[in-house]
């Protein structure tokens, strides 16, 4: 099926009733931009900007960084790229922080982390800030913060970038034609604050893999827990459900970017849920291109609805048998 997915690289995620599905790649260092071209993926839905500082010895400088930045927006082209500030912290614990930063927790995938630390070490958020808006001088930036689990968490992401640029503008430094800033949900509490936080959002992204470990309280890396609870459990689509539709009535945009939508089944369930757009690995773009491509989205959506409004407590099952009924 290889060479028939590689036939794929140039024809538009399309379903047979006409809707347009953005497939975005997920990417963390300078040579992954070129699965783009490998894949014909719209652009870069995710990109990890902590394995750059994963890699390093040390803390890498804001000049590194937005060289890094700019290189992945120049093989990038005009397909747009989603950075990620980092996430780093919990369990990606760096050698170069201060120690007392250091300090063992019990639980690092809820600990200090992501946002969390970048916010209280903001020196290392503001250096980031400014190479990403130096990178993308002259042109569009997207920037999304991961782990926001309340809505003044994202106001202060964005002050913080506010005062970057005042900062640039007035050393007359070229700045980006936009920016544009979206929210990682991946905390469920930040599905309760929807109303305070989408207003102030220009995109929305469901990281799925911690936003599963925190719903069923099971650590993502715990092998004794990887196959004990299902993507296709209602628990979740309802959850992904109620966000897309809340997100529709502010008009913003959302995506999934954890490793649930490069899975074919697992796609069509959230194209179903109304999901437009999924950044994925590489390798998925091919096979959930061509499920995109043999899909009615319609009778999915109304498929869907009914295998959600109750009877089974897991989709995987229906779902696969209704794809097989179709010659999905
Ligand atoms: C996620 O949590 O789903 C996600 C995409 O982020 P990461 O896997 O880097 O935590
Ligand atoms: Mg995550």
């Amino acid at each position: 099926r290889r060479a028939e997915y590689a036939a794929l690289r140039d024809k538009p995620a399309v379903t047979k009733d006409g809707v347009t599905v953005e497939l975005m790649v997920n990417a963390g260092l300078r040579d992954d931009v070129a699965a783009l071209d490998v894949t014909g993926a719209d652009g870069i839905g995710l990109f990890r900007t902590e394995f750059q500082f994963l890699v390093s010895a040390t803390l890498p400088q804001r000049e590194r960084q937005q060289r890094l930045y700019r290189d992945v927006l120049d093989a990038a082209g005009n397909r747009p790229v989603i950075f990620r500030t980092v996430d780093i912290g919990g369990d990606k614990a760096l050698p170069y922080l201060r120690a007392g930063d250091n300090e063992h927790e019990e639980n690092p995938a809820m600990g200090w982390r992501a946002v969390r630390l970048a916010l209280e070490r903001d020196a290392l958020m503001k250096a980031q800030a400014r190479a990403l808006l130096e990178a993308a001088a002259g042109r569009t930036l997207h920037v999304m913060f991961p782990m926001i689990s309340e809505p003044w968490e994202l106001a202060q992401a964005k002050a913080l970038f506010r005062e970057q640029k005042i900062w640039l503008e007035k050393r007359e430094r070229k700045l980006p034609k936009a920016v544009y800033y979206g929210a990682m949900l991946e905390v469920p509490a930040l599905a309760e604050t929807l109303d305070f936080l989408l207003p102030e959002l220009d995109f929305l992204s469901i990281g799925t893999n911690d936003l599963t470990q925190f719903l069923f309280a099971a650590d993502r890396a715990n092998p004794k827990l990887a196959e004990r609870y299902d993507w296709m459990s209602v628990a979740i689509l309802r959850f992904i459900a109620r966000i897309v539709r809340t997100c529709a009535q502010y008009d913003v945009p959302v995506g999934v970017c954890g490793e649930m939508g490069g899975r074919t089944l697992e796609a069509m369930a959230l194209l179903g849920l109304g999901i437009r757009r999924l950044s994925i690995t590489p390798a998925s773009v091919g096979p959930v291109k061509a499920m995109v491509r043999s899909l009615d989205l319609a009778l999915l959506t109304e498929q869907c609805a009914e295998l959600l409004s109750g009877g089974v407590p897991n989709l995987r099952e229906p779902l696969a048998q209704w794809a097989d009924e179709q010659g999905v």
